[in-house]
C-alpha cells in the first residue's frame, strides 16, 4: 500500500484528491485483512496514515514520490518523552489477589491490535483493557483472565473455564498514562496437527483466541493481580538485565515505561536497562519501534540486543538463540551482576535450560561454582525467573 504526501493534496485539484482517497482505501483494506482488528481500531488506523511522501524536482518540475506506508500502530509509540502520571498509584502496599475466581473483576476490552508482521511465526496481539483504575497492580505482575464459556471436566461435569495468567504489558499507569487502562501482550495459541501439518481450529487455545479475537467493548473477566517474582528493585541505580523470548517481553515493557517514559517523583531510574529479546525473525519482533526510539533517546542507559533464531547465526554457525546472544556479553553481564545488577527472565519455559547450560559453562570458565553463584544472586534477590 502507498500513500501520497500532503503537498499533493494542497497543490492539485479534485482529481488528485480522488487518487488519494482510492490509495488510502487500499491501505485501509489491507490493514483490515492483515491486522484482524475490531472496528474502533480500524478508525484509529484510518486517522494515522497521513501523508508520507516527498516532493522533489525533476527537470524543473515538482513531482511527488509516494513512499511505502509504515505499519501504523496504536500499541507502539515512538514518543518516549516523559509523561506526567497521577502519583496516587505510588501509595500503599503492593496489590495482590484483589480479585479472585469467585469474585472476579469485570472490565471491557478497548482495543486489540496485531503487533507481529506477516512472516512471524504466530500472531501476537497488544490488548488494551479499560479498568477505570479499579484493579491496580505493580510493574512485573500478572492478571488472570477467565475466558467465557464452559468445559466438561474429568468427572463429566460442566464447569466454567479455568483462569489463564497474562503478564501485564503496561506500567501501572497504562498506555494512556492515566491509570485507567492496563495492557496485555497475548500470543494466539493454535494447534497444528503433527500428522497433517495443518491447523486444527477445534483444538485452538481458548483464552488467547478469545482475547485476540475480541471486538472493542467485549467484557473480560479478570482476577489478580498476582506475582511478586518480577518486581523492580527499590534501588533506582541497579542495572536491569531483562532476557525475554516472545511474549516474555510483556513485563519488561511495563519496566521500560516506568523507567523512561513516566515522571514518577519517587522512582527516578538512573541505572542501565539492557534488554535481550529472542524471537524467530524480524517480523516477530514486538514493540520494536518503541525500543528503537528508547535506544536513540537514551544511548548510554538503554541497550537492546536481538537474537533472531531464523535470521542470525551464532558464533559456531548455528541458529542464534537467546543464550547465544547473552553469551556474547557474558563478561560484562557477570561484572554487572557482581556489582548489584538484577537479571530477569521471562517467556516460554523452554528458554531456561539453554540459558542455564550457557551460564554454567561461563561460570566454570571463570573458576566459579555455578550453583553457588546463582544461589548467591537469589539470596540477594538479584535473580528473577518467570517462565510458562
Ligand atoms: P488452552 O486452551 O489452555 O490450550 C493450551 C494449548 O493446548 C494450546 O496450545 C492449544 O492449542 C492446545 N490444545 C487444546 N486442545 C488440545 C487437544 N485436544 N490436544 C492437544 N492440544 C490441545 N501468554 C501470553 O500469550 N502472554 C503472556 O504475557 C503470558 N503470561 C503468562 C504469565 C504467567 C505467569 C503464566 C503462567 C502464563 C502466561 N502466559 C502468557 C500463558 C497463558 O497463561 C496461557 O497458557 C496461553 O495463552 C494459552 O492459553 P489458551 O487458553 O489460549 O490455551
Amino acid at each position: 500500500p502507498i500513500v501520497f504526501g500532503p503537498d499533493l493534496i494542497r497543490s492539485r485539484t479534485g482529481r488528485a484528491a480522488l487518487v488519494i482517497a482510492r490509495t488510502t482505501s487500499t491501505f485501509l483494506c489491507s490493514s483490515l485483512v492483515t491486522h484482524r482488528t475490531g472496528p474502533s481500531i480500524t478508525m484509529q488506523t484510518m486517522r494515522a496514515p497521513v501523508a508520507q511522501g516527498a516532493a522533489t524536482r525533476v527537470a524543473g518540475r515538482r513531482v511527488f514520490r509516494p513512499v511505502a506506508a509504515t505499519k501504523v500502530s496504536t500499541a507502539v509509540t515512538t514518543d518516549v518523552s516523559k509523561r506526567t502520571v497521577p502519583t496516587a498509584l505510588e501509595e500503599g502496599e503492593m496489590p495482590l489477589n484483589t480479585y479472585s475466581n469467585k469474585a472476579p473483576f469485570k472490565a471491557k476490552i478497548r482495543s486489540v491490535e496485531t503487533i507481529t508482521g506477516p512472516k512471524a511465526t504466530g500472531e501476537t496481539c497488544h490488548i488494551i483493557v479499560e479498568t477505570a483504575g479499579k484493579i491496580p497492580f505493580w510493574e512485573g505482575q500478572s492478571y488472570g483472565v477467565i475466558p467465557p464459556g464452559t468445559k466438561i471436566n474429568s468427572k463429566g461435569k460442566e464447569v466454567p473455564h479455568g483462569t489463564r495468567l497474562y503478564s501485564i504489558a503496561s506500567s501501572r499507569y497504562g498506555d494512556d498514562f492515566d491509570g485507567n487502562t492496563a495492557s496485555l501482550c497475548v500470543r494466539r495459541a493454535v494447534y497444528v496437527d503433527p500428522e497433517t501439518g495443518k491447523e486444527d481450529p477445534a483444538k485452538k487455545g481458548i483464552c488467547s483466541n478469545f482475547l485476540c479475537d475480541a471486538a472493542p467493548g467485549t467484557e473480560i473477566t479478570m482476577t489478580g493481580p498476582t506475582g511478586k517474582v518480577l518486581l523492580l528493585p527499590a534501588d533506582v541505580n541497579a542495572p536491569l538485565i531483562c532476557v525475554a523470548t516472545g511474549t516474555g517481553i510483556a513485563p519488561f515493557r511495563s519496566f521500560w515505561r516506568r523507567c523512561f517514559m513516566e515522571n514518577v517523583p519517587n522512582y527516578k531510574f538512573t541505572g542501565l536497562f539492557w534488554l535481550f529479546m529472542g524471537v524467530a525473525n524480524s517480523d516477530a519482533k514486538l514493540y520494536d519501534e518503541e525500543l528503537q526510539a528508547l535506544a536513540k533517546a537514551y544511548p548510554s542507559q538503554f541497550r537492546l540486543d536481538y537474537a533472531l533464531s531464523r535470521e542470525q547465526k551464532n558464533r559456531k554457525g548455528g541458529k542464534m538463540y537467546i543464550q547465544d546472544k547473552v553469551e556474547e556479553y557474558s563478561d560484562e553481564i557477570f561484572d554487572l551482576l557482581d556489582n548489584g545488577a538484577h537479571m530477569y527472565f521471562c517467556g516460554l519455559k523452554g528458554m531456561m535450560p539453554g540459558i542455564q547450560e550457557m551460564l554454567e559453562r561461563v561460570a566454570k570458565s571463570k573458576g566459579l561454582n555455578y550453583e553457588e553463584w546463582v544461589e548467591g544472586l537469589k539470596h540477594r534477590n538479584q535473580w528473577h525467573v518467570e517462565v510458562y
